[in-house]
């Protein structure tokens, strides 16, 4: 087995265990693989293992990637996880699955034009700026009903709302490292009370995965716990 064979593993291991204590089914939490920076042969590693999802930041890395992965095109589904230009959207619209990273309503509305009629509708969250000022990207929590009403709105077969995504501010306190998964998880189902249909809580990266779990997560986006620190 390789080390990220083992990595993926022992990362697959503390989300059961995380599972166990939130009394959740271990198949509610997608494993994201975030693998920016990482080369191609790192991912077909852990595709390897069974990892079939991964997560990339940068629109031109993730496409040479693709491009070194196009015989398992049928089987990856490939997110964008970072900022997106609205002069990026095309690509994007053409080559992802899911893009969590979105966070007004023109490059939502982008991306929906620009998805092709052949492929699956996109699956987009919104992503919130949950820890206020500390964070510059994502979307104030208090604009994030308006704008979920306004994705949501848009043709469902180009483009279809799935849920919320956060970055918060670091910390080590496993208490304090839930508090804004808590408030992530409370507005979410605000938006569902309002009518929405969402399904989706993209929270938790390597440093607070168990944090996430216990909030509610439904998708973690780990990076160094499986890949190792990034250069
Ligand atoms: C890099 C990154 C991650 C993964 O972070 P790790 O700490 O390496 O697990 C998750 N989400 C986003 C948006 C990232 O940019």
């Amino acid at each position: 087995m390789t080390t990220i064979q083992s990595r993926l593993q022992d990362v697959t291991q503390r989300l059961t265990n995380a599972c166990t204590r939130a009394a959740r089914s271990a198949d509610s939490v997608t494993l994201l693989a975030v693998s920016k920076t990482q080369p191609a042969e790192a991912l077909r590693e852990a595709f390897a293992a069974g990892q079939r999802a991964f997560g990339e930041n940068y629109v031109q890395e993730a496409l040479t990637k693709m491009e070194a992965l196009a015989d398992l095109r049928s089987q990856l589904q490939w997110h964008l996880i970072g900022p997106l230009q609205s002069n990026k959207t095309r690509v994007v619209a053409e080559a992802f699955d899911w893009v969590h990273s979105v966070d007004r309503l023109k490059i939502a509305e982008r991306l929906c034009e620009q998805r092709p009629a052949w492929a699956a509708p996109l699956q987009v969250c919104l992503q919130v700026n949950i820890s206020g000022e500390v964070s510059k990207s994502g979307v104030p929590a208090e604009e994030v009903p308006a704008l979920a009403e306004a994705v949501a709105r848009l043709p469902d077969t180009r483009l279809r709302l799935r849920g919320l995504m956060s970055i918060p501010e670091p910390a080590d306190d496993p208490a304090v490292q839930r508090e804004p998964h808590r408030r992530l998880r409370e507005l979410l189902q605000r938006l569902n009370d309002r009518g929405l249909a969402l399904d989706t809580l993209s929270m938790g990266m390597s440093a607070d995965l168990e944090a996430a779990v216990l909030e509610g997560a439904t998708l973690v986006r780990v990076g160094t716990a499986i890949f190792g620190s990034r250069n």
